[in-house]
């Protein structure tokens, strides 16, 4: 069953001209518009500057940064305990198995946090409500 995405409008980027797409529910919230390539090359962009900017960031780019910030996060904050944990016995282990226990151990971690956002996903918010709580 499809119908549940909301209707896209085509707007100009208040940036740089560009044709782009917005949601017709974000169209009314947003003073402006700002397509990839600009949120892209924005530096440091202000905070109330883009608050009423609508963002259009395509879903696939968006995985993309979210699993490459996520990856670098977990190896900052997992690798150290791991690297301590099994250093003795990496030492016996060859290349091939050293890369082995190293990539199994990713995915694991990996898996761990996919399923811990799953499971807090599914006792949170029931996705499709009107999340919508801003009363002011
Ligand atoms: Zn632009």
């Amino acid at each position: 069953m499809e119908g549940q995405e909301s209707k896209s409008v085509k707007v100009n980027c208040s940036f740089c001209g560009k044709e782009m797409e917005c949601p017709e529910n974000m169209l009314a919230k947003s003073k402006k518009h700002m397509c990839f390539d600009c949120f892209h090359n924005e530096k440091n962009p202000p905070d109330e500057e883009l608050k009423d900017v609508h963002i259009d960031v395509p879903v696939n780019m968006l995985e993309e940064r979210i699993s490459e910030e996520m990856t670098n996060d977990m190896v900052d904050k997992l690798f150290p305990d791991l690297w301590r944990s099994k250093k003795g016995e990496l030492k016996h282990m060859s290349k091939k198995e050293l890369a082995e226990e190293m990539f199994g151990a990713g995915i694991y971690f990996g898996t761990r946090i996919v399923m811990d956002v799953v499971r807090r996903s599914m006792e949170g918010g029931k996705p499709g409500e009107d999340a919508n709580e801003t009363n002011d």
